[in-house]
């Protein structure tokens, strides 16, 4: 496996960025490029670490397609079906939603993304009761390689649906998705710096803290024994809120202006990352507060950094971070940047890292400045030993023969994009990478 594999490439350098502001645009602007054999890609907010939206042909950009196109009627339950633009940011999505007394099931920890970016590389929140964004889509309406606009779901063209809803945009280009979206409710949430022995030593128990409550994640501290625990609880809309500016000074200047502060000291003084860390780890002090879910679930990320992230059983949890520890002890690698653990549901989505297995996602950060390779290289050693998948839209360095031992619909998945794209429209190299020519 190459070097460069790590890196995004060159080839980012599109010959045509175009804005199409309607499904028939999008329709007419792949049939102009297929008939010039020119490839076409689909950019969301552009938020992957790797090089999965670039070409050097035809790149769209679906912000103008954004509008909430629909909402369904509510069940006894409080469910409802929403039809969105594919553009549409996380952020104005949650906010249109909230407006509406909706809110979505979980979420990952930023809301820049776009729908149609989030679903198409399988972005994920934590809750082991609890998918992935593509989990909670019930339909997509997408722009094929013969420029054909098509309704797909479980129902209508079900295998296109499985490509499309988690498939790097291989199936086409996604003009609106149906979410299912649930009653707006609030998490009621704990964090704190506890030592990473009692956080793993009953973990997965059924009452440990993963089963016994909605959502957990923790970043321990390379070098020290501390994880930053954060445990959020669902609650109906109602009750007590946030404090507003004890949250903005612990997200603002110790989250984002203190981790920016560190990784640049470390950076220039790797010796002292061991202490710093541990002043890092304990500079955010417990702290609880309910406010709505979306407002929860994410934060401000305003620090620059690589990031690598593989999903593996949750049984790997505790030999996988014994075995960075160890590789981090021996080799004094200089990382200044938590390692996050996060967890999932099993699904059937063919190429969800969560296909078919309960999952726990263990991701790795490194400083921008800062050599990264060897660290994510012995990291990925490690998750290969426990049949880790890698996020799909962050860095890694399989190809498509390391990945179809690790996805059991693999085969099917390409069967569907050799049917719809024969011609390789929608390819760039990350996907020729991934899934093969
Ligand atoms: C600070 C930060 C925090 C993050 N946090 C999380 C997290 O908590 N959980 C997690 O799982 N990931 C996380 N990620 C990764 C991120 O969610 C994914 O990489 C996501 O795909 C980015 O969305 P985007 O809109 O930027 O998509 P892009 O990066 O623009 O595109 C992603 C893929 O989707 C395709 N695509 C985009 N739009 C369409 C379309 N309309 N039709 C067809 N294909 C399309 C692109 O071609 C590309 O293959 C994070 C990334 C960053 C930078």
């Amino acid at each position: 496996m190459v070097w460069r594999n790590w890196a995004r490439t060159a080839s980012a350098d599109p010959e045509l960025v175009a804005r199409p502001v309607d499904d028939a645009e999008v329709a007419a602007l792949v049939r102009w490029a297929a008939a010039r054999g020119t490839r076409v890609r689909a950019v969301g907010a552009g938020h992957s670490f790797t090089d999965c939206a670039a070409t050097d042909g035809v790149l769209l950009s679906l912000d103008a397609i954004d509008r909430i196109e629909h909402v369904g009627p509510a069940t006894p339950g409080g469910s409802c079906e929403v039809r969105v633009g594919a553009g549409i940011r996380l952020g104005r999505l949650c906010a249109e939603l909230a407006a509406r007394g909706l809110a979505l099931e979980n979420m990952g920890d930023i809301d820049q993304q776009s729908i149609a970016g989030a679903i198409s590389t399988g972005t994920h929140g934590t809750g082991a009761a609890f998918g992935g964004f593509a989990a909670q889509v019930r339909a997509l309406r997408l722009v094929t390689a013969d420029g054909e606009i098509v309704e797909t779901s479980a129902t209508q063209h079900p295998d296109l649906f499985e490509l499309a809803r988690l498939g790097l945009g291989t199936a086409g280009v996604i003009t609106a998705v149906t979410l299912s979206t649930v009653r707006a409710f609030e998490l009621e949430a704990y964090e704190a710096p506890l030592p990473l022995g009692d956080v793993l030593e009953s973990l997965l128990d059924d009452d440990g803290l993963v089963r016994s409550h909605d959502h957990v994640e923790f970043y321990w501290w390379p070098h020290t024994d501390l994880a930053h625990t954060k445990i959020n609880d669902r609650r109906s809309a109602g009750g007590h809120r946030l404090n507003r500016a004890r949250r903005l000074v612990d997200d603002e200047l110790l989250a984002n202006g203190g981790l920016t502060l560190t990784t640049e000291l470390c950076s220039m003084l790797g010796a002292l990352t061991p202490v710093v860390n541990n002043v890092a780890a304990r500079a955010l002090t417990e702290r609880r507060y309910r406010a709505p879910s979306h407002e929860v679930f994410t934060s401000p990320r305003r620090v620059r950094f690589r990031e690598m992230e593989y999903a593996i059983p949750p049984t790997s949890v505790v030999p996988v971070l014994a075995e960075i520890d160890t590789w981090l002890r021996r080799t004094g690698e200089n990382v200044p940047f938590p390692i996050e653990v996060r967890f999932a549901a099993a699904d059937d989505i063919w190429l969800s890292t969560a296909h078919r297995r309960e999952t726990a996602y263990v991701a790795v950060h490194q400083a921008r400045r800062l050599p990264f390779a060897r660290y994510f290289r012995a990291v990925e050693a490690m998750m290969a030993e426990h049949q880790g998948r890698p996020h799909w839209g962050k860095l890694h360095r399989l190809g498509a023969d390391d990945l179809r031992d690790r996805y059991p619909r693999f085969g099917d998945a390409l069967r569907v994009r050799d049917a719809v794209d024969p011609g390789r429209v929608f390819a760039n190299a990350y996907t020729t990478r991934v899934f093969g020519p």
